[in-house]
């Protein structure tokens, strides 16, 4: 094992910076990863890379940045009880304490704990750097029918998005509405196909996007967004809404949107972080039987029913990826997220490149 390895930093003015830095050695209840996966994330974005505007569970504290990390165990500490040498896993991307009530939940990303909680690439070192530290107990097993890019994908964003779309449920009776075609956002329609939704309306501002839903088949009608998108939502479904909405842009606009073109009794949940959104109760949700969810990332064992699923629905979240990079243009990398003009953009090592 070498000593030194390199790793990405983000220091906040749009630019990123490669360093080297010392491979960590595991200690009890911990292992090394030979990183093979690490997904770029919108917030990673929004809260590091332009400035580093997040407070709290989103402050970065200057540590190798990626929260989305997958990869091979090549070093094992003592203590280990489930994992060893040569196990292909995922890293849920906050290690809690361990004992607070969200994390005996699964829910480590909510964790009370303001001396325990990290997460990973924001205030503990992550995925952006040949190897990476990580506790045993953080770690899903990546079953061999998925790839290391896949394993990535669940890391955050389809995490995420599958606890938003239990929260709401989703099956064959639901017309889907999506706002914002980013990473969630692409998601969350081959989430919602694979869950049986039959017809997925997507919004976006962004062509690119726009065309990457309809290419992928994961919407099957895509409007631009603007100031129709209620009455357009509405003609396409009979008149009625959507059953069931999804807003994954943050945008005021648009969240406005996905809560008055969901019809009565209809559930919208709230993914993209950030911003804010004006409506007005009484006959936006009151009057109307709506109900609004939020929803934060997932739980441990929720990721793990989520990749059995994957493998038997033969659905692989890597099919979102549209531009891979070694960790030498990690630069182009950020900057091509930040343009927005992708779908998902990973940094790869070894076979995965
Ligand atoms: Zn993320
Ligand atoms: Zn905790």
């Amino acid at each position: 094992m070498k000593s030194a390895m390199k790793g990405a930093f983000l220091p906040g003015n749009s630019t990123t910076v490669l360093q080297e830095v010392p491979v960590p050695s595991p200690g009890h209840g911990e292992v090394l990863l030979r990183m093979k996966a690490s997904t770029i994330c919108g917030s990673d974005i929004r809260c590091i890379y332009h400035e580093h505007l997040g407070k709290g569970p989103e402050g970065y504290q200057g540590v190798v940045a990626g929260h989305e990390p997958s990869g091979q165990i090549v070093q094992a500490g003592p203590g280990c009880r489930r994992f060893g040498v040569g196990d292909r896993v995922i890293v849920y991307h906050i290690s809690g304490c361990g004992l607070c009530n969200d994390c005996r939940r699964g829910y480590m990303i909510s964790c009370t704990s303001a001396q325990y909680r990290r997460a990973y690439g924001w205030q503990r070192d992550g995925g952006m750097a040949e190897y990476l530290l990580a506790e045993e107990k953080d770690l899903i097993h990546l079953p061999a029918e998925l790839t290391y890019a896949d394993g990535a994908q669940v890391a955050c964003g389809f995490g995420t998005v599958y606890e938003g779309l239990e929260k709401i449920g989703i099956s064959g009776n639901h017309a889907v509405l999506i706002t914002g075609l980013g990473p969630v956002g692409l998601a969350t329609g081959a989430l919602c196909r694979k869950l049986g939704a039959q017809k997925i309306i997507g919004i976006d501002v962004v062509k690119e996007r726009m065309q990457l839903a309809l290419d992928l088949k994961l919407c099957d009608e895509v409007l631009e967004s603007g100031p129709d998108n209620v009455a357009e939502v509405r003609r396409l479904t009979g008149g009625m809404g959507v059953e069931r909405a999804v807003d994954c842009s943050a945008n005021d606009q648009a969240r406005a949107t996905a809560i008055r073109a969901t019809r009565r009794w209809g559930r919208i949940v709230f993914l993209g972080e950030g911003g804010r959104v004006e409506f007005n109760p009484s006959p936006d949700i009151i009057h109307d039987q709506k109900t609004i969810y939020g929803s934060w990332v997932t739980s441990t064992w929720l990721m793990e029913e989520l990749v059995e699923r994957l493998v038997r629905w033969n659905l692989h979240p890597a099919d979102l990826v549209t531009h891979r990079f070694s960790l030498d243009n990690v630069d182009q990398a950020y900057t091509l997220m930040a343009s927005g003009k992708c779908g998902k953009v990973a940094v790869c090592f070894d076979e995965e490149l």
